[in-house]
């Protein structure tokens, strides 16, 4: 009995430890299955971390503020979507109209929203290759005067800066000059990797309105909904093929009528795609924003263009994305028709 009793008791234990062994093979087994596939998710970009940051420029619109009895729609729909945005700001705006202390409280309200980071977008929204480095610099500089105190009082962070149409010079060296101004003053310059030329859209957009054409605006509104989503898809086939993963997205796009009415429809539709929209800071982290950037002209292209060292590559893939053309001409038709 009791030899029997050690004998099944030491099968139990080696049992036991028999099992443990397995276990302990299999708990090796899941963690290295565990280490690959998390190796596959950081090279890969999580599935899980389909994500984009959505980035205001020409903060705040005074032309639209009065006729909207002081009220900023697009603001009041964002805070009320609570999704994080990025602003970024040229102080002249303020000037533009004659309410002043209300164009300033309409900043402040801006700036105080708790979802919003803070860009400076300079002064008067100067070209940097037109104006030249000294001009520009100033006008950097004095595009701080309000929203510098504005942070502080809301105890946020002045640190992003985005180039007026992101022209960041003529040449190469124009462009170094500015980025060691900018990072001598610990300033980030802001890329964005998704555009839709939504000011194209709202020019249109608005004349339409004008006409009492709503139909034909609303059209437009939409025109701009699909656009930016084909957008989305063009850069995201970019991003997958030119660095074998998804990355996270800025989406750069103004304030003004447009985006009003349909920047949350867009904004929806991203959610419904399985994106996750972040705040810049989060974004920025995605290390592809470390990337050199090979682009030394002057005209505003998308970060996932300006880190291919070909031109060859960069045209071949702008020829690939959606076509404009259609809210071109009617843009240029509105534009001649003033004249
Ligand atoms: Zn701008």
């Amino acid at each position: 009995m009791g030899n029997g009793n050690i004998r099944s008791r030491l099968f139990f234990k080696r049992a036991i430890s028999g099992n443990l062994v397995v276990q302990g093979i299999r708990y090796a087994q899941d963690k290295f299955l565990l280490m690959l596939l998390m190796l596959c998710f950081f090279q890969n970009g999580r599935a899980q971390d389909k994500t984009i940051s959505i980035t205001i420029d020409d903060i705040p619109n005074t032309e639209m503020y009065e006729q909207n009895g002081f009220r900023s729609d697009l603001l009041l729909m964002l805070d009320a979507l609570d999704v994080p945005f990025t602003i970024f700001i040229n102080e002249d705006k303020i000037y533009k109209t004659r309410f002043r202390a209300k164009n300033e409280k309409l900043l402040e309200a801006w700036i105080a929203n708790a979802q919003s980071l803070i860009g400076n977008h300079s002064y008067s929204h100067p070209r940097y290759s037109e104006v030249g480095y000294e001009a520009f610099m100033a006008d950097v500089v004095k595009g701080e005067e309000l929203s510098r105190d504005l942070a502080i009082k809301y105890d946020k962070e002045l640190r992003y800066f985005r180039f007026p149409f992101n022209d960041m010079g003529k040449d190469s060296l124009q462009h170094h000059r500015m980025r060691d101004f900018m990072e001598s003053r610990n300033m980030v310059i802001t890329p964005f990797t998704i555009e839709s030329s939504d000011w194209m859209f709202d020019v249109v957009y608005r004349y339409y309105i004008e006409q009492g054409e709503l139909e034909k605006a609303k059209a437009i509104g939409e025109a701009y909904v699909q656009k930016t989503m084909a957008m989305v898809e063009h850069f995201e086939t970019v991003a997958q093929t030119e660095h074998g993963r998804p990355m996270s997205h800025i989406y750069l796009c103004h304030d003004n009528r447009l985006n009003t009415d349909y920047l949350e429809e867009i904004i929806i539709r991203l959610k419904q795609q399985g994106y996750d929209i972040v705040d810049l800071d989060q974004s920025l982290e995605d290390p592809l924003y470390q990337l050199p950037d090979h682009y030394y002209r002057k005209w505003g292209v998308s970060w996932l263009y300006r880190w291919m060292a070909s031109q060859k590559i960069r045209v071949s893939w702008m020829k690939q994305e959606p076509s404009l053309k259609d809210i071109e001409s009617t843009y240029h038709e509105i534009i001649k028709k003033r004249q």
